[in-house]
């Protein structure tokens, strides 16, 4: 519970994975802030209320996010942690070996949600990738365990031919970038979406004339205005931000509601534009 500058009081919803695990659907993400910087951004954001962390090994900023979840006093238990298995640890033997690694950086000794970072399909390892997540899963080590940036084929595969279904896939999820048929598929086979980029990175959406009078509408800002959509579309989202009053704007996204002809608006931006490499052919 936070009680924001409004004088509302939030709590941020959790949705349900498919193992009942609960996973809050806002939380934090510290992709492209150094390790020094990552304490103090994670640091402000679990002050405000935020209790989810996204983190990766590729970030480099483990051991900072773990000294602000450790330095914080919140209970573990009421903290998410997600972290990422880069490409070149995939395999059985090395994926077991990078979790160890990631646990060690962050000081915990386990993880809320771990996910396989790309499926790199030219290094067709992701299936055996997958059986050692499994393995963490059933060992406990992670309580949940995922998938990012997969496509219908390498998901179809790992829901096919794996033990476990994966709880989340993150992929690249924003107005300009809407993700229907993915959104979709990850529904029909009871994995959670979650949007990386939710904000599309900033400046250029944010200021894209289509959501200026959503905004004015409901007196918010254009970024709250694409959380919030977000949100109602049922996505986990994890903003990023080291600019303290925006790490407090994107947490303050739960007093006001989207109308249907809004979130339409919202819908025709959809340009199948992407920020990131394409997952079909990144390695
Ligand atoms: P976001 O869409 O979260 O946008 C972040 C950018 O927007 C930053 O430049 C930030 O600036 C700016 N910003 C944040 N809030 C506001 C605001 N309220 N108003 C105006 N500008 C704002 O992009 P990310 O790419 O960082 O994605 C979020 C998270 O998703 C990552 O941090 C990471 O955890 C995850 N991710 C996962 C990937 C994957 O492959 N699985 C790939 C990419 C991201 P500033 O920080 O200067 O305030």
């Amino acid at each position: 519970m936070r009680r924001l500058p409004r004088g509302e009081i939030v709590a941020v919803p959790d949705v349900t994975l498919n193992n009942g695990a609960t996973m809050p659907q806002l939380g934090f993400g510290v992709f492209q802030v150094a390790d020094d910087e990552a304490e103090r951004a994670v640091t402000a954001a679990l002050e405000t209320g935020y209790r989810s962390i996204d983190t990766a090994r590729i970030y480099q900023n483990e051991r900072g996010t773990g000294r602000a979840l450790r330095g914080s006093g919140i209970a573990r238990e009421d903290l998410f942690v997600t972290t990422k298995l880069w490409n070149d640890d995939q395999g059985y033997d090395s994926a077991l070996r990078a979790f160890d690694a990631s646990l060690e950086r962050l000081g915990l000794d386990y993880v809320d949600l771990y996910l396989i970072h790309w499926p790199a399909a030219a290094r067709n390892l992701y299936l055996d990738t997958w059986r050692a997540f499994e393995k963490l899963y059933a060992d406990g080590r992670a309580k949940a365990i995922g998938v990012s940036n997969f496509t219908v084929e390498a998901l179809t595969k790992v829901v096919d031919e794996g033990e476990v279904v994966p709880a989340v896939n993150q992929i690249e999820l924003h107005p300009y970038l809407q993700q229907e048929e993915l959104r979709a598929l990850d529904a029909r086979y009871g994995v959670h979406t979650e949007a990386w980029s939710p904000l599309g990175q900033g400046q250029g959406l944010l200021s894209d004339p289509a959501l200026a009078p959503i905004a004015e509408a409901h007196g918010r800002t254009p970024a709250q205005v694409v959380l919030r959509w977000h949100l109602q579309l049922g996505n986990v989202v994890i903003p990023k931000s080291v600019t303290p009053s925006r790490i407090a704007e994107n947490f303050d996204v739960f007093g006001f509601e989207l109308t249907e002809p809004e979130i339409a608006a919202i819908a025709a931006m959809d340009s199948g534009t992407r920020l990131g490499p394409d997952p079909a052919t990144f390695s």
